[in-house]
């Protein structure tokens, strides 16, 4: 099967997405692109994610072609291949309707740095202005919008988030969730105190060497 670990990945991660709360039914959707092989991965649209299997992930190629796959893929198909194609520095890109992100961007506002942990984004969340799900508009504002971001708001929708492999793109998402919902609680109780732009290069800086030096077995 072409992209087979691609594809086995997309089912694992999107059941994630599920169980870590990030989405409902089969909203959301994620892509892989494997730079060598020249081929993205991506979610059929419209499939529950505990009912996907390997084989049901669309395989295209940059243009949108289906190369493999019996599927349609997801109706998000042209958001996933422009960021793709703009960011040369990523390999997989996941959407999600999070609630606490969605909230924020149903009030079209961006989220600041109200937590250190928004350096999974950069200094904060940009927000893209609103369009219809699915069309190539949705899909340029969001290229334009998320610029050197690893995430950015889609108003009255979700959050689009970016990474070097799925496992990071997906991190993103669960992190700002996480700074959403700070700047949300926040914002209930008093005005939250926003880190300095300076403060968060030093984070995104000393985020690099964030971990263990060599990867556990
Ligand atoms: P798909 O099921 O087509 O991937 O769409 C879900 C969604 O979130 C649209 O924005
Ligand atoms: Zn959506």
């Amino acid at each position: 099967m072409l992209l087979q670990q691609e594809r086995e990945e997309i089912v694992v991660f999107g059941r994630k997405l599920i169980s870590s709360n990030l989405t409902t039914g089969s909203g959301g959707n994620l892509s892989i692109f494997n730079r060598h092989l020249g081929y993205i991965a991506i979610k059929p649209t419209g499939v529950d994610y505990f009912l996907m299997k390997p084989e049901d992930v669309v395989v295209i190629d940059p243009e949108g072609k289906i190369v493999d796959g019996k599927l349609k893929p997801s109706s998000e198909v042209s958001l996933h291949l422009g960021l793709l194609k703009a960011r040369q520095d990523i390999h997989a890109v996941v959407h999600t309707h999070q609630v606490y992100a969605t909230t924020l961007a149903c009030l079209n506002w961006e989220i600041p740095a109200v937590h250190y942990l928004v350096g999974f984004s950069g200094n904060k969340v940009p927000l893209a202005p609103y369009a219809t799900y699915g069309t190539p508009e949705l899909a340029e504002n969001i290229v334009r919008s998320i610029g050197q971001y690893n995430a950015c708001l889609m108003a009255n929708h979700g959050i689009v988030t970016v990474g070097a492999d799925l496992n990071a793109a997906f991190n993103v998402a669960e992190e700002l969730e996480l700074v959403a919902r700070l700047y949300y609680q926040t914002k209930c109780i008093g005005e939250p105190k926003i880190l300095s732009d300076q403060e968060m290069e030093v984070v995104t800086k000393k985020f690099a060497t964030y971990g263990q030096p060599v990867s556990l077995p």
